[in-house]
């Protein structure tokens, strides 16, 4: 198993591997924890994985002997021959050596998932990118069933925070548009190497089928952002540094007449109240 302590040093010492830390390099070396993953995501037989950043293939492994077919974004191009190596076994394992930022992750799932029944997005992922991940995965497929992944126990918690809380954020209203999230287990640091700094949590997000806001998705996140832009201001004061000062009165009018009061804060905005705002601010050409 390559994720058991032992293989994993033997690994990183064959080929001299050192971790970067600004590629959020912390490998699992639990084969426990690995396969919860595995059964959190309900991976089977009729399921296409794609999984973000694989390192030396621990958890590539786990994927693919339950997995129909695995693809695996890795952006570090040292660790391709050791994928090679680690990972010559699978036939039904292909790593793409990419950014997953920059991958057409619709045209991945139409080649290589056709004859797959559900894909699943699995992964580790690299703390320093897990928000950007999510956001560009959510806004730019909907060919994804879900995803079951590991991130910092801190957005975990985000993911899933009630409104008005201090965990409430625009995430965790995007999240709240195309998914329910389910919060499946905290990881301790112990079980990765090098150590990280924060605790470790898995979550698993199910895209739903149906939407029960009408929102503009093209306009509306951007827009939600920009009202938490600075969290410790209020709504006038976030959407005066989006529109400029000139525009104050007519925000405070835009604001009037979604009901809501320009002096709360973002985090106290449910979605729907966000989206009545958003199109009154439409109406009024402040914002796109
Ligand atoms: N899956 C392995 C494990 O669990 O042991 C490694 C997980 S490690 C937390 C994150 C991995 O993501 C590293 O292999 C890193 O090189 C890779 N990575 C970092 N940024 C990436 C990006 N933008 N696109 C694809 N992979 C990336």
């Amino acid at each position: 198993m390559i994720g058991s302590p032992k293989k994993t040093f033997q690994i990183l010492k064959k080929y001299g591997f050192h971790f970067k830390k600004s590629l959020g390099q912390n490998f699992l070396i639990d084969g426990n924890i690995l396969n919860r993953i595995v059964t959190g995501a309900d991976v089977a037989g009729n399921t296409g994985v794609i999984e973000i950043g694989p390192g030396i293939g621990s958890l590539t492994e786990a994927l693919a002997k339950s997995a129909k077919k695995v693809v695996a974004f890795e952006i570090d191009d040292r660790l391709l021959p050791i994928l090679a190596d680690t990972l010559s076994a699978y036939k039904n394992v292909e790593v793409i050596n990419q950014d997953i930022l920059k991958a057409d992750v619709d045209k991945v799932i139409e080649e290589k998932f056709a004859d797959c029944e559900k894909v699943m997005v699995v992964a580790n992922l690299p703390y320093y990118i897990t928000t950007p991940i999510l956001t560009h995965l959510l806004e730019n497929t909907s060919k994804i069933d879900g995803y079951v992944v590991m991130m910092q126990k801190e957005v975990a918690n985000r993911l899933s925070a009630k409104v008005g809380t201090k965990d409430y954020n625009s995430l965790t209203i995007l999240l709240s548009y195309y998914t329910d999230v389910e919060y499946l287990f905290t990881v301790p640091k112990k079980v990765f190497v090098p150590t990280p700094n924060v605790e470790s949590a898995v979550v698993k997000i199910m895209t739903k089928n149906e939407h029960e806001v009408d929102i503009d998705a093209e306009n509306f996140f951007t827009f939600v952002r920009q009202c938490f832009a600075q969290r410790r201001k209020t709504l006038l004061n976030n959407l005066v540094a989006t529109c400029g000062k000139d525009k104050k009165e007519e925000i405070i009018v835009a604001c009037e007449k979604a009901g809501i009061d320009s002096a709360r804060r973002s985090e106290t905005l449910t979605i729907v109240e966000f989206n009545r705002l958003h199109k009154s601010m439409q109406e009024g050409n402040l914002v796109k």
